[in-house]
């Protein structure tokens, strides 16, 4: 399921062209919580990874 392919419900647009406000203001949504997913989803990884390795390394020694 793509978010290319949503239509808007005021217009029957899809909502990547933005043809009307509600499309813009849905596009403009999407994209942002696309971008803070991912950076938000990589620095959790991250702690994990960094946590996991504090503590192989603790037991090691
Ligand atoms: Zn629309």
């Amino acid at each position: 399921m793509g978010r290319q392919d949503l239509v808007c419900a005021r217009c029957s647009g899809l909502v990547i062209e933005g043809r009307c406000p509600t499309c813009r203001a849905s596009r403009e949504y999407l994209r942002r919580n696309s971008v803070t997913l991912s950076p938000q989803l990589l620095l959790a990884i991250l702690a994990v990874v960094m946590v996991l390795t504090a503590l192989a390394v603790r037991h090691a020694t």
